[in-house]
């Protein structure tokens, strides 16, 4: 049995490109995360940003603070015609909207308009693993940045977990690697962003209140491998037919990955055995059993992080043991506790239709499903099956409350709560020994909530409430 001996890439497409930032003036609307890094960065690497949000300064204390310490000028409640008139290009982060009429200007004037997932890698050496999908992202950036780190490499996980692109491209020399999340949005706006590896998980509807087809945010995803080149490897979902079908012609070397079928070229499941093999070589990542994260939404993340570190070089040992250390990352599918024989597991992450499929997947029968919130479309029948199958109640709340009754009340009996708190005690009230609450929304939490991190941790307080009662 051959076993793998990739070479490092050499690097030649990502050397860093500060020609394009130094001493010039760079607008960057939107003061979030990835805004206030990116200012940072240009600013310590010699560019002259300056930034603009709609929130006001009150709403924005903290995240002003941090750029009066860096010297980056700014202005807050709305856009003024400054940031055009002084602007050789805008920044745009992530969550801004496309249509906002400052964006609709500076396309009129010629200002060009990039992403901070593209400015940033220009200011980048590293090697870049780029995940990209509807599902799975951040699951998977996280356990194949924890395969660098345990293979002893210099890495960084970055994007959408921990770190912005922007705060880690340019700590990481062309020897290390940075896995790297990349979403829909940062996408719509790239031109020459050119990571060596890009994984593309799945594709599913999502986003469709931002999308007016689900081709449209399809052709977006799949811009992740638009400059990507012989030398490069896409890691694809073989199970996912669109999705193979939509890669066909992209010129990176395909490696797939699939469940249900043996590979030619990628990681496949033999038995219980995970198996690769690329061209010559081959060999065995471990069992099935060794990935400690659940179900096999996560097989799939696991087999797609394998097939990604097995071309970036990495020993198989590595990644097997990090398989069996991995325990995941907060709001998915995350066991919180068990209170008086229930078990309850956040999935404050399940905000799309495909999402909860896969966390209903992951449970046994008897559930309780807290679902609802701000509804971003999706097929809710494709749940149907399941919910017979697995969930014995489902408690709904929030804005998408109604549609989710009509959806499923003729399935299982449906109830409605008025908050999270309150459908937390309530599922307490409806579960006997050995059910499970699970909470995985379908459903975006803006109605309810500041982010989805704040709807998990508002179920997790409840739960540890719930458990502080019990044992009183
Ligand atoms: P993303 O960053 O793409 O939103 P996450 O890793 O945060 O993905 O997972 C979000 C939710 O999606 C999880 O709570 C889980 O229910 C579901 N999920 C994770 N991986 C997959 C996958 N490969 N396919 C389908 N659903 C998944």
């Amino acid at each position: 049995m051959r076993t793998l001996d990739f070479e490092y890439f050499k690097n030649t497409v990502n050397a860093m490109r500060v020609d394009r930032i130094i001493g010039r003036p760079i607008g960057i609307i939107g003061l979030a995360r990835s805004g206030l890094a990116a200012a940072k960065l240009l600013k310590r690497l010699g560019g002259d940003p300056f930034v603009s949000d709609v929130r006001t300064g009150s709403e924005l204390k903290k995240e002003l603070a941090e750029l009066r310490e860096v010297n980056v000028p700014y202005e807050t409640g709305g856009h003024t015609q400054k940031l055009l008139e002084s602007s050789e290009f805008l920044i745009v982060s992530p969550g801004v909207p496309n249509d906002i009429p400052i964006l609709q200007s500076a396309q009129e004037i010629g200002i060009p308009v990039f992403s901070e997932l593209e400015v940033a890698s220009w200011l980048c050496d590293a090697n870049l693993a780029a995940v990209t999908g509807s599902n799975g992202k951040t699951t998977t950036t996280a356990l194949l940045g924890g395969i660098f780190k345990t293979a002893g490499l210099e890495s960084a996980a970055a994007g959408n977990i921990g770190y912005a692109f922007s705060e880690v491209c340019d700590q990481i020399s062309s020897r290390g690697w940075i896995a790297l999340e990349v979403s829909s949005a940062q996408l719509e706006r790239t031109f020459d962003f050119h990571p060596h590896i890009a994984i593309v998980l799945n594709l599913t509807p999502d986003h469709l209140d931002r999308y007016d087809t689900f081709e449209e945010y399809a052709s977006v995803k799949i811009r992740v491998a638009e400059n990507m080149t012989g030398v490069d490897f896409l890691i694809i979902n073989a199970d996912d037919d669109y999705l193979v079908q939509l890669v066909e012609d992209v010129e990176a070397r395909k490696i797939f990955f699939s469940q249900i079928k043996k590979i030619e070229s990628g990681i496949y499941l033999e038995g219980d055995k995970i198996v690769f093999r690329f061209g010559e070589f081959e060999g065995e990542l471990g069992l099935t059993a060794d990935i400690r994260i659940p179900g096999p939404h996560n097989l799939y993340n696991a087999m797609a992080a394998g097939a990604a570190a097995l071309v970036a070089g990495v020993p198989g040992e590595a990644i097997r043991r990090t398989f069996q250390t991995f325990g995941g990352v907060e709001h998915r599918l995350e066991y919180v506790d068990t209170v008086e024989g229930v078990r309850y597991i956040n999935d404050s992450k399940g905000t799309n239709v495909d999402s909860v499929w896969y966390a209903l997947q992951s449970v046994p029968e008897n559930t309780i499903l807290i679902m609802g919130g701000k509804y971003k479309g999706g097929d809710l029948s494709r749940l149907d099956d399941l919910i017979k199958q697995k969930v014995k109640h489902i408690i709904v709340i929030g804005e998408a409350a109604q549609i989710m009754r009509e959806a499923y009340s003729d399935i299982v009996p449906v109830s409605k709560s008025d908050s999270l708190e309150q459908a937390v005690e309530n599922a307490s009230g409806l579960a006997r020994e050995g059910d499970t609450v699970l909470l995985s929304p379908a459903c975006a939490s803006f109605d309810m909530f500041t982010d989805f991190e704040h709807r998990g941790r508002v179920f997790k307080d409840a739960v540890l409430r719930l458990k502080a009662r019990s044992s009183k």
